[in-house]
């Protein structure tokens, strides 16, 4: 029998992602019907983003399971009529392109390389970096990416401290948990690295008290989500002279409003929600992996806990 498969990201991506899943699923040897039109009450498995065409989960009635296309789910978890099981996005394309973006960032403010790429005056800025063992960097979130991030950093020598929800484990990481953790990992870091999920414990969590707790001329890098950070507060920490700059990936409103304080700030680079993104041929594996797993009746990967919220 035929697996009936809804594709129902992006319209734009699906030239993208048909081949890539259709090879992935041929490679399984599961027989199936993959398409952007289903009648509903015939869908097997739902292949889902954020933006895309489905509000109303109701209609699924046989699905048996919402595939999200994306690593954060903060969109799709309050929705009541989703009452199928949500999994979400872990793949090699987003570590991967996660950890060059956020060693580049890094790297780019650890060797301050702005003085010499913009230097109309043609000043002679002799002031080299410290070596990175001298520059202690602290990842909020020990998930997926934020090991993922920790790797290259740590090889290149700086003192990594990472802080999650439960107690990590990491290769060459400080790993510290809980409350009091988050305070320990925010004093004295001199580049803050956030990768964690935007869930009601995780909102404001970078807040005026703890901005304060970093070291003077301390960088802020957020590829997580726009709440994460209070942004008065970062404003003005940067504007006090306490925080050197804030690299920001991700907004409460995307696309930056025209008008937002950010794009103008001197010590605040904007770049555009592209951290990482994800992949059609490394994502369609693992969405192709679940489908294999929930036809075989096995638990599925990368499930979502809707207690709390990631
Ligand atoms: P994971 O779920 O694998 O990791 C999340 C980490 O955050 C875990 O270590 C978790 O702790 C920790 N955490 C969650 N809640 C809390 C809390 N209340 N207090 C302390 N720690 C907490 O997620 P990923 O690493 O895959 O992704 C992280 C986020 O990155 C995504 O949610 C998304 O928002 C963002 N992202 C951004 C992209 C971009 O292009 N800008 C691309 C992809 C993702 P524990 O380990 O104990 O569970």
């Amino acid at each position: 029998m035929s697996v009936n498969i809804l594709f129902a990201g992006h319209s734009d991506r699906w030239p993208e992602y048909q081949p890539h899943l259709q090879e992935a699923l041929d490679a399984a040897g599961i027989a199936s019907n993959l398409a952007c039109d289903i009648a509903s009450d015939e869908v097997d498995y739902v292949i889902y983003a954020p933006n895309g065409p489905i509000e109303d989960f109701s209609p699924f009635t046989r699905a048996k399971a919402v595939l999200n296309l994306w690593a954060g789910v903060e969109r799709i978890i309050s929705n009541e009529t989703l009452t199928q099981p949500l999994t979400r996005m872990v793949d090699a394309g987003l570590r991967e392109g996660m950890r060059e973006w956020v060693t580049g960032h890094v790297l780019r403010h650890h060797l301050g390389m702005d003085a010499h790429i913009v230097n109309p005056e043609r000043e002679w800025h002799h002031v080299p970096a410290p070596l990175a063992r001298r520059r202690p960097v602290t990842i909020l979130g020990l998930g997926e990416l934020g090991q993922a991030c920790a790797e290259p950093l740590v090889s290149l020598g700086f003192p990594v401290t990472g802080w999650s929800r439960s107690q990590k484990e990491a290769p060459g990481v400080r790993c510290l948990a809980g409350d009091e953790g988050l305070t320990e990992a925010l004093t004295g870091a001199e580049i803050v690295v956030l990768l964690l999920p935007q869930t009601p414990a995780t909102e404001n969590i970078l807040d005026a008290e703890r901005l304060a707790l970093l070291a003077p001329g301390a960088v802020v890098i957020n590829p997580g989500r726009g709440p994460l950070i209070d942004d008065e507060a970062l404003l003005a920490a940067l504007d006090s002279g306490h925080l050197g700059h804030a690299t920001l990936d991700v907004f409460r409103v995307e696309p930056l409003p025209e008008d937002h304080p950010f794009w103008s700030h001197p010590k605040v680079t904007v770049t555009p929600h592209i951290a990482s993104e994800t992949r059609a041929d490394t994502a369609a594996e693992v969405i192709v992996e679940n489908i294999r797993r929930g036809e075989a009746g096995e638990p599925f990967l990368h499930l979502v806990d809707r207690k709390t919220g990631y």
